[in-house]
C-alpha cells in the first residue's frame, strides 16, 4: 500500500502558500498548513489549515505526534525567530525531519544608502540622525521600539491596524504586498519621506521600496535577520523544499 506522508508547513508567508500548493499536487503527500492567526483574513492555501499557537515547542511536538506528521517545514517569515526555534526543538523531540524554507535576503546595489542594524531598537536609535519623516515597513508588531521618538513623523504600513504603544506622530497605511515601483515612488514623494526602515525580509513582493529609495537617494535602515537554528537544512525556494520532501519518501 502506498504510504502517504503528512507534511506540516509552518506558514504565514507567500512561500509557505506556494509550497502547500505544490505539495497538494504530490500524490504521496498530505499537507497541513499552520497559521499563527495574526492576520484577520489570511490568504488560505490548499490542503488542511489549522490556526493558532501550539503552546510552545512541547505543544508543537505533541501535535506532530498526535497527527502523525512525517516531516516539518518551517516556512515562517525570516523574522519569526521564536517559531523557528520551537520548530527545531519540536522536530528533535518528535524525531521528525525539519527543513527551513527561507527566501534569500536582499543585497545592496550601487547607489543604495543602507544602514544595517541588528534589531528594531537599534534602528530606532539610529533614526534621528538620518531623517525626520520615516516610512516604517517593519510590520505592526514591534512599533513600541519607535514610540518614544517624538521629534519624528512616521508613515506605518501594515496589513492590520497597529495597536499601542506606537509613535505619537504617525499615519497608518493599511495594505499588503505585492507593491509596485510606481506606487512606492508615489508614497515617498507624497509623504516627503526622508528615511525608510525595513526588515531584510527578502523576496520580490516588497522589494520595490528599496529601488524607490535608491532612486530618491533616501537612506534605508535594514534590520538583519535572526539566524536559522543550528543544524537545520535550508531551502531557498518552494521548489527546493518540494525536492526535499520527495527525497524523504524516496527513502521510505
Ligand atoms: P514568532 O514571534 O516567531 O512566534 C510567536 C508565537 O506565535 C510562536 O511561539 C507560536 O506560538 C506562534 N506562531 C508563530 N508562527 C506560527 C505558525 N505558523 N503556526 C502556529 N503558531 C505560530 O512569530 P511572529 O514573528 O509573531 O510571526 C507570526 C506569523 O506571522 C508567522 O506565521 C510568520 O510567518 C508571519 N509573519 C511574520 C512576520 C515578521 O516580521 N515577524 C512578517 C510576515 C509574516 P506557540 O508557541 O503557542 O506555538
Amino acid at each position: 500500500m502506498m504510504h502517504v506522508k503528512h507534511v506540516l508547513v509552518l506558514g504565514g508567508t507567500t512561500e509557505a502558500r506556494r509550497l502547500a500548493e505544490r505539495l497538494a499536487g504530490e500524490p504521496r503527500v498530505r499537507v497541513t498548513t499552520s497559521l499563527a492567526g495574526r492576520v484577520a483574513s489570511p490568504r488560505l492555501p490548499p490542503g488542511d489549515v489549522r490556526v493558532g499557537g501550539f503552546g510552545g515547542p512541547d505543544g508543537l511536538a505533541e501535535w506532530v505526534r498526535e497527527h502523525r506528521v512525517d516531516a516539518l517545514v518551517d516556512a515562517t517569515h525570516p523574522f519569526a525567530a521564536t517559531m523557528s526555534r520551537n520548530a527545531a526543538s519540536a522536530a528533535a523531540q518528535a524525531h521528525v525531519p525539519l527543513l527551513a524554507l527561507r527566501r534569500p535576503g536582499w543585497v545592496a546595489q550601487d547607489g543604495d544608502r543602507w544602514h544595517s542594524v541588528a534589531s528594531l531598537a537599534e534602528a530606532a536609535s539610529l533614526l534621528p540622525a538620518l531623517g525626520e519623516r520615516v516610512f516604517l515597513t517593519t510590520g505592526r508588531m514591534g512599533l513600541a521600539a519607535f514610540a518614544e521618538l517624538h521629534s519624528l513623523w512616521f508613515l506605518v504600513r501594515s496589513v492590520d491596524a497597529p495597536e499601542p504603544p506606537c509613535p505619537r506622530r504617525m499615519d497608518v497605511l493599511l495594505d499588503r504586498g505585492p507593491f509596485s515601483l510606481d506606487g512606492e515612488r508615489e508614497i515617498l514623494r507624497r509623504h516627503r519621506i526622508d528615511v525608510l526602515v525595513t526588515k531584510d525580509s527578502g523576496g520580490d513582493a516588497t522589494a520595490p521600496k528599496l529601488t524607490a529609495a535608491r532612486e530618491a537617494g533616501i537612506p534605508v535602515v535594514v534590520v538583519r535577520r535572526p539566524p536559522v537554528p543550528g543544524g537545520v537544512p535550508v531551502a531557498a525556494t518552494p521548489d527546493e523544499a518540494v525536492e526535499w520532501v520527495r527525497r524523504l519518501y524516496a527513502s521510505g
